[in-house]
């Protein structure tokens, strides 16, 4: 449609719009291309046991080394990965990079967990259990020490059917969290009926701690919950030696925060396990 001069919005906007379109479509070509040339890596970020200060393992964090653009975060490009699909094979790599980190730390010794995000796309496939499953086996890792992150949205989009998946994802040995808790839009009767194994306490709730009483309830009230109903709960977000201190004394399992470590780049990472006293396995 040919711009007109009376159509003020049209003339106004549309350039932008489809300046907006146009930047869209390229990043879809490019992240097609990404998969196909290996540019995506993967950050971890270490997790601190409270009680007695150990790294006890890492959230696999998604990066695209961009060929121009430098090092992009997710959130840059997870929306568009959502909706073109494409997210489900980058998913399959995430597992996958992260099934083989979990191999290689229990070959070296170090008794860690490794954290690995999901996305509805991704537990919406028939066959999802069978390629996790086909995952585990190529890689060999062990499967207890491999946690997979879901969202209270993800959850709630299909509970019975998402119930039964998730039986069988704990049946396979795996370990499961519920991440960003307390920020979706879901019952607690949920929590009764999943297998789950920990809540991660999403960094809203963490950020303006200690000084502010309504976080502090919230964060205490799930702490409660998480140990009546035997979770482990890890908080997200920390930043702050006060923060740290506040959720020690409240009886929080696990931190995860700039506070401990910024999410590492693999040599970062590696040289960060490697002063890591191994401990004996059992
Ligand atoms: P998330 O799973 O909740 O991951 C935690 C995010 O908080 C990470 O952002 C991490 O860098 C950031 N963070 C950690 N500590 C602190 C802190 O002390 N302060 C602040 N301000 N932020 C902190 P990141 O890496 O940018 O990832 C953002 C989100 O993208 C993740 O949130 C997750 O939902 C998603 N994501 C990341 N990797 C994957 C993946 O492999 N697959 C899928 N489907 N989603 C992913
Ligand atoms: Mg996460
Ligand atoms: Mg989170
Ligand atoms: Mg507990």
């Amino acid at each position: 449609r040919e711009p007109r001069q009376d159509d003020a919005n049209y003339v106004l906007y549309a350039p932008a719009l489809r300046e907006q379109e146009d930047r869209l479509i390229t990043l879809e070509n490019e992240l097609h291309q990404a998969m196909k040339e290996n540019q995506f890596l993967l950050y971890f970020q270490p997790q601190q046991r409270l009680c007695d200060g150990a790294m006890i393992g890492a959230e696999a964090l998604l990066r695209w080394q961009h060929p121009t653009r430098g090092v992009l975060s997710p959130n840059e490009f997870i929306h568009l990965a959502e909706r073109t699909g494409l997210i489900v094979s980058i998913g399959e790599w995430v597992l996958t990079e992260a099934c083989i980190q979990a191999r290689q730390w229990q070959e070296q010794g170090h008794d860690m967990l490794i954290s690995v995000n999901l996305s509805a796309r991704q537990m919406q496939q028939a066959d999802f259990v069978e390629r996790v499953t086909t995952i585990l086996a190529r890689t060999g890792a062990p499967p207890h020490k491999v946690e997979l992150e879901l969202t209270e949205s993800l959850l709630m989009t299909d509970l019975d059917r998402g119930h039964d998946m998730l039986c069988q994802l704990k049946a396979l040995g795996l370990k499961l969290a519920i991440d960003d808790f307390g920020t979706g839009y879901s019952s607690l009767a949920y929590l009764k009926r999943l297998p789950m194994d920990t809540l991660k306490i999403d960094r809203r709730f963490v950020s303006s701690l200690p000084g502010d009483k309504q976080d502090g309830a919230i964060v205490r009230a799930i702490l409660d919950l998480a140990e009546h109903l035997d979770l482990n709960v890890v908080a997200e977000g920390v930043e702050t030696q006060a923060q740290h201190d506040w959720l020690k004394r409240a009886g929080c399992d696990v931190l995860q925060g700039y506070w401990y470590s910024r999410p590492l780049a693999c040599s970062d990472w590696v040289r960060m396990v490697e002063s890591r006293p191994c401990k004996a396995l059992a």
